[in-house]
């Protein structure tokens, strides 16, 4: 393998050109270079799949635009509870948090967890008692705040049952984006990793957890197959343990990437009624973004090719 490639995710859901203004546009596309192009960096000066995943998410949860780090949705009572996943395809190690606050990089979190402590996955008070340990940099409630997103919790609460959205005015028409973001990646040694990060969805019960930190549901990476990062409504991608679907398919039933995305995503999550998508990198260097949704933020950079951003259908 002398090659790379990497792809990310800012969400999917209702995304339409027709709700987009220019300036938005312009801003999410900016937002998905800037990410792309800071794993990029990295695979290109032949360093890991896991460090260009984590950079990439990096810059992704320090964008209020995403519902992840800086930008996480608000919960039912008004906090921030996030959640992230980390996997190493190598070695098939992973690190992941969820229901922690004021951690200004919970995907950074998750990798101390997988490298620094003999555990896979930390929830709560005891995910932030290790951010103390390992000194993950902390921020206070007002840098998590953003106003979209306290308007948005406002109108879901009017609504009075539990929103899964997290777009601006559309929550009376039924129209649902889930901002989360993601990252996979091959680097030139043919190491596969995969990364996500989300703030969950508005107005969600405290102490809900969704598909993105659980190993094989919302993430997933492994050497032999593929590396997988899902966005969409967790329960639905829960119990489709999607990610892992996608791997299985191509180990037990030698089916290409694009075949085994095409059935999960298009057919099987359909047929439940789970809306979202996913980005996902074989051990090759394909590259599959599928949704089944309106559309979803996305890009991708391989070795020699230009870079892709997409948005729309
Ligand atoms: N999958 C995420 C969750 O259920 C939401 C999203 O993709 O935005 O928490």
């Amino acid at each position: 393998m002398s090659n790379y490639g990497i792809a990310i995710h800012g969400g999917a859901g209702t995304i339409l050109k027709s709700t987009m203004t220019p300036e938005k546009e312009a801003a999410y596309t900016q937002a998905l270079a800037d990410a792309i192009y800071a794993g990029e960096a990295v695979l290109k000066n032949g360093g890991a799949a896991l460090d260009a995943v984590e950079l990439a998410i990096v810059s992704l949860e320090n964008n209020p635009l995403f519902n992840a780090g800086k930008g996480a949705v608000f919960t039912h009572t008004g906090k921030h509870e996030m959640d992230a996943c980390i996997m190493n395809g190598k070695d098939l190690s992973a690190g992941a948090v969820a229901g922690v606050s004021n951690i200004k990089n919970p995907i950074s979190l998750s990798r101390a967890v997988m490298e620094k402590s003999d555990h896979v996955f930390l929830a709560g008070l005891g995910a932030l008692d290790f951010a103390k340990k390992v000194n993950a940099k902390f921020e206070d409630d007002e840098y998590f705040f953003v106003q979209m997103r306290y308007e948005q919790l406002q109108m879901a609460l009017k609504s009075d049952s539990m929103i899964l959205d997290h777009t601006e005015d559309t929550f009376e028409k039924g129209e649902k984006k889930f901002g989360t973001v993601g990252a996979v990646a091959i680097d030139i040694h043919g190491n596969l990793a995969g990364g996500t990060s989300t703030g969950g969805m508005t107005n969600k019960n405290y102490g809900r957890v969704g598909d993105t930190p659980m190993v094989g549901a919302g993430t997933y990476a492994n050497n032999n197959t593929c590396a997988i990062s899902c966005t969409g409504h967790g329960e639905f991608f829960i119990r489709s343990v999607v990610a892992y679907d996608i791997s299985c398919l191509m180990e037990y039933k030698g089916l290409s990437l694009k075949e085994a995305c095409d059935i999960v995503v298009m057919d099987k999550l359909v047929k439940i009624g789970g809306e979202g998508g996913l980005i996902a990198i074989d051990k090759f260097g394909n590259i599959e973004l599928p949704f089944n949704s309106e559309g979803m933020y996305r890009a991708k950079k391989t070795f020699g090719s230009d870079v892709f951003i997409g948005i729309y259908k």
